[in-house]
């Protein structure tokens, strides 16, 4: 079977906003149809109707195992998955002695335990084809620590060991699985990140925006497009031999 890139359907989760709708974007504007999947519906059709008529948006909390199930069966009729893009995630703060098993729990379900319930839904397809491609949106805290994020930063490197993992079980079929790892990036996330610094320590906006943006040499915030340019890259064709990787996008962060 002759795949080609053009004409494929990829389901990106988080396709509301932030990066994932940047994903879905440039998914797009490579001639793939794209599926995008959030939990609210309204702001996933506005995503949609803003995005094209080649998007279809699929309510799905990504978290939910037979939402996920649901929501992949539905989004299938509309031709197999052969690409997916794990996007959505959450994060929330807390020191280590205010971290509450409900809090790690939370962080598993949205950062990893939730790639794990789409990739199984696409594997089938991607096996009979004999082509896929999975990128997981990870982040820098897949490759290091940081402060007052433990359960976050777990989490996100439990869903590089899935990447990884995932990658040498299906080398010989086809199938890439890789990582992007942004630092900062210019989102809604991102927003409330610096809110949540104002919050807990009383600095301003302004302070706390630069405290962020001073862990990236390049001096600034990542642009969703960026990391979507990533994306765009490891599901290509040409990006074949590159599978179980975690490609930093975070301006020369030295992980
Ligand atoms: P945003 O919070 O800006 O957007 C998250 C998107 O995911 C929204 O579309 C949201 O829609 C959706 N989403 C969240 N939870 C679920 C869920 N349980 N089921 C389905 N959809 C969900 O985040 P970003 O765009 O900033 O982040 C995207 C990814 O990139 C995340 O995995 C994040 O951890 C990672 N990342 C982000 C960085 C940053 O600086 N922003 C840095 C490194 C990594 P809705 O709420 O309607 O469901």
């Amino acid at each position: 079977m002759t795949i080609e890139l053009n004409g494929l359907h990829a389901v990106v989760t988080g396709g509301s906003g932030g990066i994932g709708r940047a994903v879905a974007k440039t998914l797009l504007d490579a001639g793939l149809l794209v599926t995008i999947m959030g939990r609210h519906e309204e702001r996933l059709g506005a995503a949609a109707r803003g995005l094209g008529a080649r998007v279809t948006p699929q309510v799905c909390d990504v978290t939910d195992e037979a939402a996920v199930e649901r929501a992949f069966a539905e989004a299938a009729r509309r031709g197999p998955v052969l690409v997916l893009v794990n996007n959505a995630g959450s994060v929330e703060s807390a020191p280590l002695a205010r971290t509450s098993p409900a809090m790690w729990r939370a962080m598993f379900d949205a950062n990893a335990t939730s790639a794990f319930l789409c990739q199984r839904q696409v594997l089938p397809a991607m096996q009979g084809a004999a082509f896929g491609r999975i990128v997981n949106i990870a982040s820098t805290a897949a490759l290091k620590g940081y402060a007052y994020v433990a359960a976050y930063t777990a989490a996100k490197h439990a869903l590089l060991g899935l990447t990884r993992a995932s990658a040498i079980e299906l080398a010989a079929r086809g199938i890439t699985v890789n990582a992007v790892c942004p630092g900062y990036v210019d989102t809604p996330m991102t927003a409330r990140a610096i809110e949540a610094i104002t919050t807990a320590t009383g600095r301003s906006a302004d302070e706390a925006r630069a405290a962020l943006v001073a862990t990236n040499p390049q001096g600034r915030l990542v642009d969703p497009a960026e990391v979507a340019s990533a994306v765009r890259w490891l599901v290509s064709l040409e990006a074949g031999s590159v599978t179980g990787q975690a490609i930093v996008v975070a301006g020369g962060e030295v992980m």
